[in-house]
């Protein structure tokens, strides 16, 4: 099992130099493009009341953080509400110097504009809010429709991707994708003849770590990123039936002593050597940079299968607003 990580780490990464310091590895798309290996994410959650209103400026300043510390891919969405915020950061970096081409930028189609013939406009308004030409990867963010009154929209998929195909070839995004898919909708999706997505972005954490997902993609050359990275280890969003561990817990505490690392780091370079591409999301300045520092230390096999004994399959985004769509990707229990 051991070996297998080292083979991906060793296949798939090339070790690139940052302009400002941290070493950020790639990983390369079936498409021939490169994708950094970590990425800030920008959705600021939900609270007892619901979604998080972004208020400001807190999103633009992590993402200009972000990219000081040396963070080349930021996450974001359309219906996040902050794709002004993530594109003003970028622009301010742009007039200071960064490279167009150095940063990978994706953001994600919603799930009211699944019409094949609504995804080139609802990606021309994503990049008018981003202020950008092109983003890197463009992502379908769920398989199931939804109509702006919450009426569930039927449309397959597979016309969505039609969609996808597109904007790729009108050059509004470079790489296309899709989340939350499971294997049966990835197949057909690639069933279509069409083009075989760049990218899967799933939940992936400790308690989610989903191997038998991991191991199809990697055999179609998909890479994945890992969204909900630290999944339930924070306490203050753990709920209460979330298994654990918690970032206090002595295995882990022990494990990130041995490297000079905190438990956060230890997280995402687990999931790095899983082959995935974390998305851990922060507005603190200091965190945002203490999760890029994951690429100087190498997990042990012992620490592995530590890790990997977490796994209990506990999703923390089940969406079961959905459940009964006939899209609806994830096991029903
Ligand atoms: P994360 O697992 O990234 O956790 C975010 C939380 O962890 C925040 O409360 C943050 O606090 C805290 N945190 C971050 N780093 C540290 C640290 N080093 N020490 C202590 N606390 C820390 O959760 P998300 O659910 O936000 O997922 C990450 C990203 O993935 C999203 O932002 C989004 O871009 C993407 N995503 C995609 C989805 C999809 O459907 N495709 C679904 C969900 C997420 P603070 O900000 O206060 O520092």
């Amino acid at each position: 099992m051991y070996r297998y990580f080292c083979v991906i780490l060793y296949t798939f990464c090339v070790v690139i130099d940052a302009t400002y310091g941290v070493e950020v590895p790639i990983f390369k798309l079936l498409d021939g493009r490169d994708i950094p290996a970590i990425a800030l994410g920008t959705w600021l959650g939900n609270n007892t009341q619901g979604r998080v209103k972004p208020e400001g400026t807190e999103v633009e300043e992590a993402v200009k953080w972000a990219i000081d510390a040396g963070y080349r891919h930021i996450d974001t969405a359309f219906v996040y509400k902050v794709e002004d915020q993530v594109g003003r950061a970028v622009n301010a970096k742009l007039d200071e110097g960064v490279k167009r081409e150095d940063l990978f930028i994706t953001t994600k189609l919603w799930n009211d504009a699944h019409a094949e013939d609504a995804v080139v406009p609802a990606l021309r308004e994503s990049l008018r809010k981003l202020n950008l030409d092109y983003v890197d990867l463009y992502l379908i963010h769920w398989p199931v429709g939804q109509f702006s009154n919450l009426t569930y929209d039927d449309t397959d998929y597979v016309e969505t991707w039609r969609g996808m195909v597109e904007a790729k070839k009108l050059g509004l995004t470079k790489s296309i994708g899709i989340s939350n898919f499971n294997q049966k909708q990835i197949d057909r999706v690639i069933a279509s003849g069409l083009e075989t997505p760049s990218v899967l972005q799933v939940e992936i954490n400790l308690n989610l770590q989903q191997p038998d997902l991991l191991a199809y993609c990697k055999n179609k050359s998909i890479v994945v990123m890992g969204y909900t990275p630290f999944g339930s280890i924070f306490p203050s969003k753990a709920r209460s039936e979330a298994p654990p561990p918690r970032v206090e817990d002595p295995a882990l505490v022990d494990i990130a002593k041995k490297y000079g690392k905190i438990v956060p780091q230890v997280v995402l370079r687990y999931l790095f050597e899983l082959g995935v591409i974390p998305i851990p999301k922060s507005l603190t300045k200091l965190r945002i940079e203490q999760n890029l520092q994951v690429f100087d230390f190498q997990l042990s096999q012992e620490d592995h299968q530590v890790l990997q004994s977490y796994d209990q399959g506990y999703r923390t985004i089940p969406q079961l607003k959905w459940l009964e769509h006939p899209y609806y990707p994830f096991k029903k229990n």
